[in-house]
């Protein structure tokens, strides 16, 4: 059974006598540190000079450094810049700074587990990832709740790394929402799978062919547009707040007799063969190998990728539904 903690289990005051260095104001660096600091945690940002997020961190009030100083600076080190970039900046600007007793924290435990990040044996190694996109770290906390998060502990040289990890959880807020105790090699590899199975790579996948199904079938691309993408939002919705039966509750019979009997000869068990093979792909590390190979022109990788999608014509339709519903300008 997976281990829950709540905020009674956590204290504060084992993250609050330290001084956290945020390395990155992104997505999850900025939600973070604001959240700490409103916690009562001293925070400072590290960050490359002359970057676009320099001004916008010091804007918000934020002591910022260049990212080795920040690392000098700091007791506890929470690496939040893209994952591809972290190897070289850990390298270059922060391992030399990793005195005995500091603690190395992640988001997510690619480098880690992967190998690409290799830290000294007597500091702290911890795992905070929050469940979700940073802006909703951000919102659920003004909100006075959190969201749910992992934390695991790689290293735990102080004897008291999971504490400190429980403390920077609760100032984030997850602690209200239920953090869950896990591995740098179980959230690695599930977060690989899952986002290409299902969330990233499949879900794409199941609108685009479902798109151009009905489209090569004759039916108008603005019509098909609508039943493939549009509303799986709407029924996502209803899954994420209800479960699956809840979802089926909701639609019509038709709706209902129709999913159930014929979903599973769509997504059949060919799928769940390829699922496997991703699985495989993901454990032997065969994918982390051919991504890691492309860390450092990591952009150049991914541009052709965005761009052959950036001209399927479920995009071309959809800017022009999502501008009709005045969602997109
Ligand atoms: P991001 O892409 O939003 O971070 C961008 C920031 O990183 C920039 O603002 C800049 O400050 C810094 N940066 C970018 N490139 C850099 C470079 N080459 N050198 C130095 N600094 C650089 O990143 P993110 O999405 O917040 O991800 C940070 C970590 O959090 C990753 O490990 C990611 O896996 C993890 N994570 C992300 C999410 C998410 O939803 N975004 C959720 C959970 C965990
Ligand atoms: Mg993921």
């Amino acid at each position: 059974m997976v281990e829950i903690y709540y905020d009674q289990d956590a204290d504060l005051e084992k993250a609050r006598n330290k001084t956290v260095s945020v390395i990155g104001y992104g997505s999850q660096g900025r939600a973070q540190a604001l959240n700490m600091r409103d916690s009562g945690l001293k925070v400072l940002v590290g960050l490359r000079e002359g970057g676009t997020s320099w001004s916008k961190a010091e804007a918000d009030g934020f002591k910022v450094r260049k990212i080795s100083d920040a690392a000098e600076e700091g007791d506890i080190v929470a690496v939040l810049i893209p994952d591809p970039a972290q190897p070289s900046v850990y390298n270059t600007e922060i391992k030399d700074h990793l005195d005995e007793g500091k603690i190395l924290g992640f988001a997510h435990g690619f480098n880690i587990h992967f190998k690409q990040i290799l830290p000294p044996r007597n500091v702290d190694v911890i795992m905070v990832a929050p469940k979700s996109p940073g802006q909703r770290v951000r919102e659920t906390f003004l909100a006075g709740f959190g969201v749910p998060a992992l934390l695991a502990v790689e290293q735990n040289h102080s004897g008291t790394a999971k504490e400190v990890a429980l403390g920077i959880c609760k100032a984030l807020g997850c602690t209200r929402a239920g953090v869950l105790e896990t591995t740098f090699k179980e959230e690695t590899e599930s977060d690989l799978i899952g986002e290409q199975t299902v969330l990233v790579g499949g879900l794409i996948e199941l609108i685009k062919k479902g798109f151009e199904t009905l489209v090569e079938a004759g039916y108008q691309p603005e019509l098909a547009y609508f039943e493939a993408c549009n509303e799986a939002k709407l029924i996502m919705d209803l899954v994420y707040e209800r479960g699956l039966v809840g979802m089926l509750r909701a639609v019509s019979d038709t709706a209902k007799y129709g999913g159930l009997t014929v979903g599973s000869t769509v997504i059949d068990q060919h799928v769940k063969s390829n699922m496997k093979r991703v699985v495989r792909d993901v454990q032997t590390g065969k994918f982390a190998k051919e991504w890691i190979s492309r860390f450092d022109s990591s952009s150049a990788a991914l541009e052709p990728l965005m761009k052959d999608l950036e001209q399927h014509q479920i995009e071309i339709v959809g800017k022009k539904i999502r501008r009709m519903a005045g969602l997109e300008k």
